[in-house]
This record gives structure tokens, sequence and C-alpha cells, in this order.
């Protein structure tokens, strides 16, 4: 536009949006990410957060800001993302920070901790009790910055094989489990493991492991575990809510224009909720399915669970005595818990435990 016109247009009240253009066009330059997912593109759930936060960053730049979505394998295996992040492989992953623990303990604090928090009580803590500043001091170290990006609320406590009837019952035990649970367990005698979703209906058909966890009955119903491992146990008392995230790669991160580092925080928030929401909807179905095709549910037996909660103490204990990083992150999320579990014994478990008694009367 001649400058001329421009002056005529401003004075005839249509300058906005012809002044505004060349601004815009500015703010949101075209650009393409790589996202690889830890995780199967058969697990629409979990892989789909991956989608949705792909499709909210589309939707709110007009598709200027293109994220291409990658299932775990395409571009690096699934416990290898951060790392693809980390050295710039990818701009982005999507993932469970509790895969990394290998690295530094201090990464499970990102999704979940045995007895942490429920999936409610995750995001108060990062979005609004210090989570996600914690977070992110820790992440930098690996050249990465994270944003909540789903959860699959409380899960089940997986297949075994066996009954588990006393602690003696855990001892031996190969066991494919996520995260720092793992090392909880082994205070108890299991042998754990760490496998990708993808292969573990393939080591327990085999025999090379005895028991795995995953996540809850919508997963667990489409990888098949009950056909080979059929006594289903809960809760996953090391994941009352394991949260997922948006691992970034910080130079890409701050080469964003700042109004497309609000579109991904923005986006991840999507994918924050949906995913929630899908994995509540999709539970009850899947749980009546496999209880009809042979799954048998169990609760771990009280004096395991207490057993298991004295040995997480143990582990942060020994953990945090060596490591400033995890104390810190411990100390915030174990006070935040302890505090909302005041609040919680009153209304929240108060309406919950009067509503599943008054549904089983009617
Ligand atoms: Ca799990």
């Amino acid at each position: 536009m001649k400058r001329r016109h421009f002056l005529k247009a401003a004075t005839a009240g249509l300058a906005a949006s012809a002044v505004a253009a060349p601004a815009i066009a500015q703010s949101n330059p075209e650009i393409r990410w790589r996202l690889t997912s830890s995780f199967p593109k058969s697990l629409d759930t979990i892989f789909g957060a991956g989608e949705v936060f792909a499709k909210a960053v589309a939707d709110m730049t007009d598709n200027r800001f293109h994220v291409q979505v990658f299932a775990s394998g395409e571009i690096v295996p699934g416990l290898q993302a951060a790392d693809a992040v980390t050295s710039g492989t990818v701009e982005m992953c999507h993932t469970a920070s509790y895969y990394y623990v290998g690295k530094d303990p201090t990464f499970a604090f990102g999704t979940a901790v045995p007895f942490g928090f429920n999936q409610r009580m995750i995001d108060a803590w990062m979005f609004t009790g210090g989570g996600i500043e914690l977070m992110n001091e820790f992440y930098k170290k690996y050249n990465i910055v994270a944003f909540p990006a789903g959860n699959t609320g409380a899960q089940m406590g997986g297949w075994f094989r066996k009954e588990i009837k006393s602690l003696d019952d855990l001892k031996g035990m190969k066991m494919r489990i996520g995260g720092f649970a793992g090392r909880v367990l082994a205070k108890l005698g299991v042998v754990a493991q760490q496998l990708a979703g993808g292969d573990i209906y393939a080591a327990l058909e085999k025999g090379t492991i005895d028991a795995a966890e995953w996540v809850g009955p919508y997963d667990d119903e489409k990888l098949g575990f009950h056909k080979v491992a059929p006594f289903y146990y809960y809760p996953g008392w090391w994941e009352g809510g394991p949260m997922l995230h948006n691992f970034i790669n910080i130079g890409k991160w701050n080469e964003l224009p700042k109004n497309y580092q609000a579109i991904v925080q923005s986006a991840s928030h999507v994918a924050n909720t949906i995913m929630m929401a899908r994995y509540d909807a999709g539970n009850p179905g899947a749980l009546r399915r496999l209880v009809a095709g042979g799954a048998q549910l169990r609760s771990f037996p009280q004096a395991t669970m207490d057993a298991c909660y004295t040995a997480a103490n143990e582990l942060y204990n020994e953990t945090a005595a060596k490591n400033p990083d995890f104390k810190k992150i411990h100390d915030s999320v174990m006070a935040f818990r302890n505090e909302q579990y005041l609040w919680w014994q009153v209304a929240e478990y108060g309406y919950d435990s009067f509503m599943i008694r008054a549904r089983a009367r009617t």
C-alpha cells in the first residue's frame, strides 16, 4: 500500500487491519518442527496427546507453525526421546520424564514418584505450586525446557502371572516397571526392568518377565496382557497421577517468537486436559471387557503396600542425602502432597466414597 493511501485509510478508520498486517506477518513466521513421541501410534490416548498438541498449535497459528509428530522408533527409540531433544536432533519430544532416572533420579518428579501425587495434585503443584519452575531449573542441565502435556490418572498395579499373597512372592520376580518405582521394588527383591510400551507383551509372553505394569484398562486391553498374565493388581502406588511432558530444546525454544512460545504453552495445556479426559472416558468400558475376558482383579495386600511405602521413604532419604537437586524437589513435592491430603480427606474423599457406595446399592 502506498503511503498516501495508507494515510487516507487511517483517517477513514480502516487503519487497524492495514497497519497490523505486516506486524502479524513478522511475528508469525512459518516454522516446521519435529516431535518424537516415546509411544507407539496404537496407544491413541498417550501418543494422541502429541497429536492433540500439534493440532492445537496449527489451529492457533493458521498452520504457520507446523509440528510433525513421529511415533516411537521412527526417529529414535522411545526411551531416547529426551536425548534427541538435548542434542537438537529434534526440536521437541512428548515423553515421560521418569524414563530418564538412569541419568538422574530427579527426573522422576516430572512424572510420578511412589506414593506421590494424584493427577489433580500434580497439576496444582506444577501450575501453581512452583513445580514447573523447579523442574525447568533442573532440566536446563540437559538443554531442555518442559511443559506438562498429559496424564493417565491413577494407574493399575499391573499384570502378574501369579498371585501376590505375601512379600515372599515378590522375591526374584522379574517385572517391567517404569521409573523410580523399580528401585523401591528392588529393595523388596523384585528384579525391575524398563521396557518401552511396544516391547512388553512379547517379553511377558516369552516369560522373559513375570509381571508387567503399563497404565490402566484402556491401554492394557489393547496390549493384550490379560492373555498371558491374568492377575490384575491395583493400585499402581508408584503412579497416582503420572504426568507426561513436552520436552523442548532450549535453543529452539529461545528462537521462537513470544507469541509462539505462548501458543506452545497453551497447546500443551490442551494436551494435558484431553489426554486425562480420554483415559477417564475409556477406562470403565475397558475394565468391564477385561474382567469379562478373564482378568482377575486383585488389590495389593495391605502388608505389601506398607512395606513398599517404607521402602520408598528409605530410598528418598538415601537419594536426597547424595543428590541436592533431588532433595530440593523432593522436599517441595512431599510438603505439597501432605497439604493436599489434609484437604483431600474432607470433601473430595467424602464425596467419592459416598458415591461409590451409593452406586453399588442401586
Ligand atoms: Ca505405569
